[in-house]
């Protein structure tokens, strides 16, 4: 029996991430050939691949094809499917959780990304880029090779799924595990072996297809997922070559890691401990890799201008991650002078273990506190040991990243709540979910923007998306019971936007009393990190419980100087007069309306500018767990006067 159905889609952001693969899960439950058609192009709805391809959106019409004994039944369902707004999103993966993936001297200066000098065997992270080397079969071959791919297709499933604990990565394994059992995909390898290419250029072949299909789709969500079909597509070639890739677990401790660049995925199966330095030649100050390099206190120069062979050559790698300064290779009278120079930071952060104990030092009658910038709770060990007066930002949006769908109101409480627990009886400051274009978050449809910094992003975008801001502002409600925790929101220009944020919490609050669950109150204040934020601050003060001073954002947007751009590192300079006079004008304002202002972008964190912050009146200075001790040394040093 041949049915169709004309729908207009309910789903909200359409079919993609965790609906498309509900979807498909439930269209696989029927015998029926089942197909969608959007604007004349039909897609096999059995197959998550060829289904985010099609890039079905909310509000989109189409056509839903079934052709079977079961179609009647099959329409009805999958219309139902269609129909309802909140198809497919909710807590949690949708299958089993599945734990890691498959998976002479010279100087150059690079961008100092995370201070801390190292010297050690290069760990070269590059893996092999596969090529694709055509054979032809003979007709008695393709059964064989057939035979092969299937085995191949089944011992990586197997091994993904053996591998699985429950986890951060769940998701994104649920996600590859997706690709490699799509009919589609492994029915396009399939074809080219029956038409006697050998199986690894067909996976190639294939693969690369399929990747280059989802980077040219606009949604960045859906582009993003070329990466977990590059992925997939490399784990079989290299299982059908019976090869193993690079792995960041073989990396023996204290070697310094050498690559074009890591993503976050990488380095969360690293063992960051191992890790003795890093050098890449992409990236940027405020990269993930530079950040997770900060918060594990590992030395870091990203953005190193060197062809990659000359980087991959080297044995031994020495790096100074506070002056950006790179040696392949180096001279005995430069490892001399780096290893002296390790010995002596030693000595000095020895020294600097007196501070750890040290509680806010009054200056002016006022405590200066010294605080944590934190991304995940895994980081709380290292801000506890180094001493950290609470967390002065805590970057939920690490929580939003990496994974295939929205964390739920109850994670996310949780989250918070320990996160507080932990710091109690210090603040804990949270700032909501702050995204944009350039970080693709599953569940959030980003527009394709040229500028994403200017556009629609922070407090902008979770205005306008209460069905991703609400759980965020609940949940930070439901663990502020503990009573030390404060909110903040990101890129406010103006008061409207904290009086709409403010009737949001009024909202959550007036639903969380009325549905009986347990809730706290916290502070609202503000980030103050557009020009807009600064030159108002005046009258912002009035409607916030505290500032808190981005530098990192206040600065590019001050001094017009991207701040993923080596090219205007230079400009990005939080020392020049206009950026320092801004924060002068909001440390003012701030005064002037009695709330506390704090300052929690990474020039917090520098030995030449603490002083003249505490002179504006700045009362917190937050930053990584590394430069925790010596910025409580810098504040107990200023001369009262
Ligand atoms: C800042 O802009 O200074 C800041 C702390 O936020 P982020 O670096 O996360 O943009
Ligand atoms: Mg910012």
């Amino acid at each position: 029996m041949a049915l169709e159905r004309k729908l207009k889609v309910a789903v909200r952001d359409g079919l993609h991430a965790r609906p498309a693969t509900q979807f498909v899960k439930l269209a696989r439950g029927f015998e029926a050939a089942i197909e969608i058609e959007r604007d004349g192009k039909r897609a096999n709805a059995k197959s998550s691949v060829k289904l985010m391809l099609l890039g079905v959106r909310e509000h989109d019409e189409i056509v839903l094809h079934a052709d079977g004994a079961d179609a009647d039944t099959a329409i009805d369902q999958l219309a139902a499917f269609i129909l309802s707004s909140d198809a497919g999103i909710g807590d949690g993966p949708e299958t089993a959780p599945v734990a890691a993936p498959p998976s002479a001297d010279a100087d150059m200066t690079g961008v100092p990304a995370s201070e801390g000098v190292a010297i050690g065997p290069a760990f070269a992270f590059f893996p092999e880029v596969l090529e694709e080397r055509p054979r032809a079969l003979a007709p008695a071959e393709v059964p064989i090779e057939l035979d092969r791919l299937r085995a191949a297709v089944a011992g990586i499933a197997e091994a993904l799924t053996r591998r699985a604990t429950p986890g951060e990565d769940a998701e994104i394994l649920t996600a590859l595990l997706e690709v490699l059992r799509d009919e589609e995909f492994v029915g396009a390898i399939e074809a080219l072996v029956t038409g006697g290419l050998d199986c690894v250029t067909a996976t190639l072949r294939a693969g690369r297809q399929l990747e280059a299909s989802f980077a040219a789709m606009d949604d960045p969500y859906v582009r993003a997922r070329a990466e977990d079909v590059g992925s997939v597509t490399r784990s079989m070639a290299l299982s059908l070559m019976g090869r193993q890739d690079v792995s960041l677990a073989d990396l023996q401790p204290g070697a310094i890691l050498v690559a074009d660049e890591v993503g976050a995925w990488d380095l969360a199966h690293a063992d960051m401990a191992a890790i003795g330095g890093i050098v890449c030649r992409r990236g940027a100050a405020v990269s993930h890799v530079s950040i997770m390099a900060r918060a594990h206190g590992i030395p870091a120069v990203v953005g190193v201008a060197i062809a990659p062979e000359r980087l991959r050559a080297a044995a031994v790698v020495a790096l100074d991650g506070g002056t950006g300064v790179v040696h392949l290779d180096p001279d005995e009278p430069t490892r001399n002078r780096v290893t002296a120079r390790i010995a002596a930071d030693a000595e000095a952060r020895v020294a600097l273990e007196v501070w750890r104990d040290a509680g806010p030092v009054l200056h002016q009658g006022r405590p200066i506190e010294v605080a944590a910038n934190l991304g995940t709770l895994k980081e709380i060990d290292a801000a506890l040991r180094a001493g950290a007066h609470g967390v002065g930002l805590f970057r939920t949006e690490f929580l939003f990243m990496e994974r295939r769908t929205l964390p739920g109101e109850d994670e996310q409480a949780a989250t918070y709540r320990r996160l507080a627990e932990a710091f109690a009886p210090y603040a804990v400051v949270v700032r909501t979910l702050d995204v944009g274009g350039d970080k693709p978050v599953a569940g959030i449809a980003f527009p394709h923007e040229d500028n994403p910094f200017l556009g629609w992003r922070g407090v902008r975008m979770c205005l306008e998306r209460p069905d991703v801001f609400k759980p965020q502002l609940r949940a930070l409600l439901r663990a502020a019971v503990v009573g030390n925790l404060r909110v903040m929101v990101p890129m406010v220009v103006d008061g409207n936007e904290v009086a709409a944020v403010r009737s949001l919490i009024e909202e959550c609050r007036a639903e969380l009393a009325s549905e009986g669950v347990e809730h706290g109150a916290f502070a609202l204040g503000i980030m103050v990190e557009t020009p807009a934020a600064a030159l108002l601050a005046p009258e912002l003060a009035k409607e916030v419980a505290f500032f808190s001073i981005g530098t990192n954002d206040l600065t590019q947007y001050v001094m017009a100087a991207d701040r993923l751009n080596p090219r205007v590192a230079a400009l990005n300079r939080t020392e020049h007069p206009a950026v320092m006079r801004a924060i002068g004008m909001v440390c003012d304002a701030g005064s002037a309306a009695g709330i506390p202002v704090a300052i929690c972008g990474e020039a917090a964190a520098r030995p030449d500018l603490i002083e003249a912050f505490v002179r504006m009146g700045v009362t917190e200075l937050s930053m990584s767990p590394a430069s925790i001790l010596r910025a409580k040394q810098c504040v107990a040093a200023i001369q009262v006067g």
